[in-house]
């Protein structure tokens, strides 16, 4: 099966912002695009993304997830970058077509469309290191992908970082590559050394939240996740994974954990943990390393509590449950 991310569907929609207005949205190819080579986005970073998932379901319809929350994120990070305000409205009905263009390439249960809507900063001016782009584009993607847990029943390694952020503190809660960038050598380094497969950053003591996925510990019926600030990405799959536990009757807390506390509970037997992401779903984590020191979540095996959580979450989005959240919009 081809990598995560690198099947595109020949076409993407595009929509350009010239300084005062956005252009119609225009399907295009999807293998190249053209931007000056001085554009904002290359020098400085004015750039920010979304992932969203569209799936098919048994009766052939296609339905996209929690549309609405990645459109308010990528929103906020357009205007948290300063980059030209979105028209949600606009954004929406491109998700919409592009999806409809290609919905007999949604794949079909476990595989989904990822869809990665994109913004830029266009404007050609290197001098624009401390203002805006006046100009930006924005376009969206789109990935078809398979059954991410094709490993069956493995658990992640992850590596306790205390002494380093995963990116500057109030760029946390802004889905932009820059972010991606400063965690990647930390990440590399934990993977060479380690072997782990992912750093879970903890400043001063606090845990956060790994390189792509929030992190949650499930200890028996509690559920414990940091409670919301600017200084990580407030994931859409957190919010559903916790409404659900919360529904099934869970004590959800969102609040401060110390690597002091996850320690010590992830030690008792039935402990567990794990990762939540578009892209992950929610995926156990079964080794905690810090400093130096090894140390098992629970029986160090897939949780219980976590495939009841993320079979809750798939049966919605495959419509094997009633979607009584009003997560789906139908194409
Ligand atoms: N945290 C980071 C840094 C991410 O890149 C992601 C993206 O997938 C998440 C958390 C989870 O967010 P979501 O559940 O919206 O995919």
């Amino acid at each position: 099966m081809a990598a995560f991310g690198t099947v595109f569907m020949p076409e993407m929609i595009i929509s350009w912002f010239d300084g005062n207005g956005w252009s119609n949205a225009e399907v295009v190819s999807s293998d190249s695009l053209q931007l000056h080579p001085g554009a904002h986005v290359l020098h400085y970073s004015s750039t920010c993304f979304e992932g969203l998932k569209a799936f098919r379901h048994a009766d052939g319809s296609i339905k996209i997830f929690r549309m609405d929350r990645n459109i308010e994120r990528f929103a906020q990070s357009s205007e948290l970058l300063a980059l030209p305000e979105l028209d949600k409205a606009a954004t929406e009905k491109m998700i919409l077509d592009i999806v409809a263009q290609f919905k007999n390439d949604v794949p079909e249960a476990p595989g989904s469309m990822y869809i990665r809507p994109t913004h830029i900063g266009t404007e050609p001016a290197i001098g624009k290191a401390a203002s805006p782009s006046l100009t930006s584009c924005q376009y969206i993607l789109l990935s078809p992908v398979g059954d991410y847990f094709s490993g069956g029943d493995t658990t992640l390694r992850l590596l306790l970082e205390e002494n380093g952020a995963r990116c500057a503190a109030h760029m946390g809660m802004i889905k932009s590559g820059g972010n991606y960038a400063s965690a990647m050598r930390p990440i590399m380094k934990a993977k060479a050394e380690l072997n782990a497969d992912q750093v879970l950053f903890c400043p001063d003591g606090d845990v956060q939240e790994t390189g792509a996925a929030n992190f949650l510990l499930i200890d028996g019926n509690e559920v414990i996740t940091k409670a919301l600030d600017e200084s990580f990405l407030h994931g859409v799959t957190r919010d559903s994974i916790l409404t659900i536990a919360r529904d099934l009757g869970m004590d959800v807390q969102e609040r401060q954990l110390t690597v002091d506390e996850l320690l010590e509970r992830a030690a008792k037997p039935g402990c567990e943990a794990a990762l939540s992401g578009t892209a992950a779903v929610l995926t156990s984590v079964g080794t905690l390393i810090h400093n130096g020191k090894e140390h098992t979540v629970g029986n160090g095996g897939v949780g219980q509590t976590t495939l009841k959580l993320r079979q809750a979450l798939n049966d919605i989005q495959w419509g094997k449950a009633e979607d009584k959240f009003g997560w789906l919009t139908s194409i």
